[in-house]
């Protein structure tokens, strides 16, 4: 059984991959509970830790999906790496295990990009499905034998969640692979749950965190970021969790099957006396 909201919130914001859409298909209830949200005039925000996709392919494809959402609404990955390698290492030197998206935007933010161990500064972990043995090598030698670089990762997460009940390995497993081999600790993450992502989001809007709610399907990052920042949240079962893993932990979580109970539910209509 559900456990709903009561009321409406001033800001609400979403996770993507298993709350908004599965693969290529919004999931049910998304559509009108975000064109209600916005009937509204409430603003909505989305937030996803795949660095796979740039914000702008995200807004295109949630139009295309038939929410129409202009790209200042969504906030990934690729979003916080930049801000947080512009903030504490902007003349790094960078190795980005990385898809296109994420190393065009490093290239465009004028970032120099480098595969010689020697020379590398930083080594970026990330959701990466050209993965190779000799990512593995170069990160390797640029940790562990020239012992200069840092070892950060775009996000996480373990498996990004497909249809059927599928998955994909994600930056999590990169990470371990590169940890495992160099004994050097990943230092940072900057994905969800880390609150860098939350700021992300809410940058902008005048809400407070505590008048805004975050729904997402995975607990240990959309809900653990909500919580740790005082953020009302809602764990929707079309994704990552199951009723049963919402622990002592996540007290207070809303726990809803679709996205439509995340709103409070109607007024029961005046019957005539
Ligand atoms: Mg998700």
């Amino acid at each position: 059984m559900a456990i709903r909201p009561t009321r409406w919130y001033d800001a609400y914001v979403f996770d993507l991959d298993g709350t908004v859409y599965l693969g290529e298909a919004l999931l049910p209830g998304a559509k009108a509970t975000i064109e209600a949200i916005r009937a509204r005039g409430l603003p909505v925000r989305f937030l996803s830790n795949n660095p796979t996709r740039t914000p702008q392919m995200y807004a295109d494809k949630l139009t295309r999906l038939g929410l129409p959402t202009p790209v200042e609404d969504v906030t990934n990955t690729i979003t916080t790496t930049l801000w947080w390698l512009k903030t504490y290492h902007p003349t790094a030197t960078l190795f980005p295990i990385a898809e296109a998206p994420l190393v065009d935007a490093l290239r465009q933010a004028g970032f120099t990009l480098s595969d010689d161990p020697s020379q590398i500064d930083i080594v970026i972990a990330s959701y990466d499905r050209q993965f190779a043995y000799r990512d593995l090598q170069i990160a390797f030698d640029a940790l562990w034998f020239h012992r200069r670089a840092i070892l950060i990762q775009t996000n996480p997460d373990r498996y990004c969640p497909f249809p059927g009940g599928r998955g994909q390995p994600d930056a999590a497993a990169i990470t371990a692979a590169i940890e495992a081999c160099t004994q050097v600790r990943c230092e940072v993450s900057l994905g969800k749950p880390s609150p860098l992502m939350l700021q992300a989001v809410m940058a902008g809007l005048d809400v407070a965190p505590a008048d805004a709610l975050m729904t997402g399907d995975r607990l240990w990052t959309d809900l653990r970021m909500a919580l740790d920042a005082g953020m009302p949240g809602a764990v929707v079962f079309t994704g990552d969790s199951q009723p049963g893993d919402v622990t002592a932990q996540y007290d207070g979580v809303f726990q809803v099957d679709s996205l439509d109970q995340i709103l409070p539910e109607p007024a029961s209509p005046c019957h005539p006396v």
